[in-house]
């Protein structure tokens, strides 16, 4: 989909079954509809929630921030607008190391980035450590199996 001023209706309608349909595949609950996918967009203030990249007029792909198959929630308030590099990147990475692995690289903590080092209770800094082998930094906070099943509540839109 492109970032325009105005969203075809029939594009969101569109983009929001085919979410449905994968996460009717998965046997999830959860049911999108274009005006929940418009408002989402519209909030994101036309840039990538991700890398921050601006998006208007561009290719954009909306993520579920906690993917499908970790027990994410086809919402609106699960989905952030994406730039489709980040999209495809983050794949099934947990959203945390993502956010880290982003953070990195463009040192911009987007609202979305700030929410999840938050949500996991991890320091910017100790997220760039994540990554440095050299340090032998351990990352229980994100690495812990118990988080790839969390469940709703959870909405990384407010
Ligand atoms: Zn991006």
């Amino acid at each position: 989909m492109r970032y325009q001023d105005r969203l075809a209706e029939g594009a969101l309608g569109k983009y929001a079954a085919a979410l449905n349909a994968r996460a009717a595949r998965a046997g999830l609950p959860g049911r999108l509809t274009a005006d929940g996918l418009r408002d989402r967009i519209l909030e994101s203030g036309g840039r990538c929630e991700w890398c921050d990249v601006d998006l208007v007029d561009a290719e954009f792909e909306l993520d579920h921030v906690l993917s499908l198959k970790q027990g994410g929630a086809n919402e609106a308030r699960n989905l952030v607008l994406s730039c489709p590099d980040c999209n495809r990147r983050k794949g099934q990475k947990h959203p945390a190391r993502f956010a880290a692995e982003i953070f990195r690289e463009t040192g911009r903590e987007t609202k979305l980035i700030a929410r999840l080092f938050a949500r996991y209770e991890i320091e910017a800094a100790q997220q760039l450590a994540l990554f440095d082998r050299a340090t032998g930094a351990s990352p229980p906070s994100v690495d812990a199996s118990a988080e790839l099943t969390e469940v709703p509540p959870y909405n990384w839109t407010k």
